[in-house]
């Protein structure tokens, strides 16, 4: 079990087990939403996930057709992402989980939308777009 505070503290995340498939994203959409060369994203099943917190200040912003995108709308951490297609599934980003997590990183995923000014400097396989799922 892990888990992760927003940076305002109203909202914990906790992940039973393993964060399992996780990748980095560099497609613009990551880019935009975090100011970073890209995320590092899991996809969890729904029922290995919980999160704590009052549900007046989570904003659900839909970016595409379907697909949203939670944030805390008091400090603007992201929260998860989800889609309408797959609700057995929940996508989170690690970056703000403390101990000892289990994590594989399986790929560099929409590396044709790379940041130019990030290279990539490690030997996990690069993808040119996704390559088994969508975003
Ligand atoms: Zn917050
Ligand atoms: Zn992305």
């Amino acid at each position: 079990m892990s888990s992760s505070q927003c940076l305002c503290g109203l909202f914990i995340t906790t992940i039973q087990g393993s964060f399992g498939d996780v990748r980095y994203c560099h497609c613009s959409k990551c880019r935009r939403k975090t100011g970073t060369a890209f995320t590092a994203n899991a996809k969890v099943d729904i029922s290995q996930w919980t999160i704590e917190g009052p549900e007046e200040h989570i904003t659900e912003f839909e970016h595409a057709p379907g697909l949203y995108n939670a944030f805390c709308s008091r400090c603007g951490s992201p929260l998860y992402a989800r889609s309408d297609a797959d609700p057995s599934d929940i996508r989170i980003r690690i970056g703000g989980f403390e101990g000892d997590l289990d994590v594989s990183i399986t790929g560099h995923v929409w590396v044709s939308f790379k940041a130019i000014w990030y290279s990539i400097e490690d030997s996990i396989p690069q993808y040119r777009q996704r390559f088994d799922d969508s975003e």
